[in-house]
């Protein structure tokens, strides 16, 4: 099974231990999970200061 991780810095999701879209640290411990179609016009995404569409964490520890 593959161990999903997120970026500390965007929270990008992803696999690598180096986030692919900045550049930052990913963990392991991260909580909720969102996925962002249309960040400019999802409020959920403003809430969570996406501004690319993807999937992301909800909180990185
Ligand atoms: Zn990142």
């Amino acid at each position: 099974m593959i161990k999903l991780r997120a970026c500390r810095n965007c929270k990008n999701v992803t696999e690598e231990i180096k986030c692919e879209k900045c550049g930052g640290d990913t963990v392991l411990e991260w909580k909720g999970y969102l996925f962002i179609l249309d960040p400019v016009r999802s409020s959920v995404g403003k809430r969570a200061g996406v501004s690319t569409s993807g999937e992301y964490a909800i909180k990185v520890r």
